[in-house]
């Protein structure tokens, strides 16, 4: 039955998408969006339309900005000899809140999964190897340590080892299928300072 009017119902649908959004938080943002000023929601809604229209893929190391080139490829301050490989944007920006860590990043956008049916060519690991020819002492591998992020670790080792490159693996002081992002400062820079030689 429809209890709401069917605009309502549609919002809701719509907000139960996201996630980690359920149907009783989908509810009460679909009531409180309705409740806002006028101007408030438009500027809600413009952001989110703006943001998926202007942003894109940085061409070096692909997180997401809305430059060709991200500030930290950009930088002239940073080690651009030195390339941490992660899975995805929210983990990157784990390490940048450290503050401790001046090279720069490659951002997979996943992880190899056998039993979801990602492969290597799934993640832009062509990308991570098209950078190998320039100049570039370590590889650190900084991918979760759940089972998909020791695959792609072992993977990636076993194809940038031959080149002669040097490539590191955080320490595992990083709890077994942590999410990077929701790991503190502390343990994520003793991780990369423990770093092993793979
Ligand atoms: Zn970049």
């Amino acid at each position: 039955m429809d209890y709401y009017s069917s605009q309502i119902t549609k919002l809701i649908e719509e907000l139960s998408r996201l996630p980690g959004i359920g149907a009783k938080s989908a509810q009460r943002l679909a009531f409180h969006i309705i409740n806002m000023p006028q101007d408030q929601v438009e500027r809600l809604a413009n952001t989110i339309v703006d943001a998926k229209k202007n942003v894109c893929y940085c061409k070096e190391c692909c997180t997401l900005t809305d430059q060709e080139l991200c500030p930290i490829c950009s930088s002239e301050k940073r080690d651009h000899s030195t390339i941490m490989v992660v899975e995805n944007t929210r983990d990157l920006a784990a390490y940048e809140k450290t503050g401790k860590y001046d090279g720069v990043y490659h951002v997979l956008h996943g992880a190899i999964s056998p039993m979801l049916g990602i492969g290597p060519a799934d993640i832009r690991l062509k990308e991570l190897m098209q950078r190998l020819q320039g100049d570039v002492k370590e590889v650190i591998i900084a991918t979760n340590s759940s089972l998909e992020g020791e695959t792609t670790a072992m993977y990636i080792s076993k194809l940038i080892k031959p080149a002669g490159i040097k490539v590191t693996r955080i320490a595992s002081g990083v709890p077994v299928g942590g999410d990077l992002e929701y790991i503190d400062e502390v343990t994520l820079l003793r991780a990369l300072e423990g770093r092993v030689t793979l």
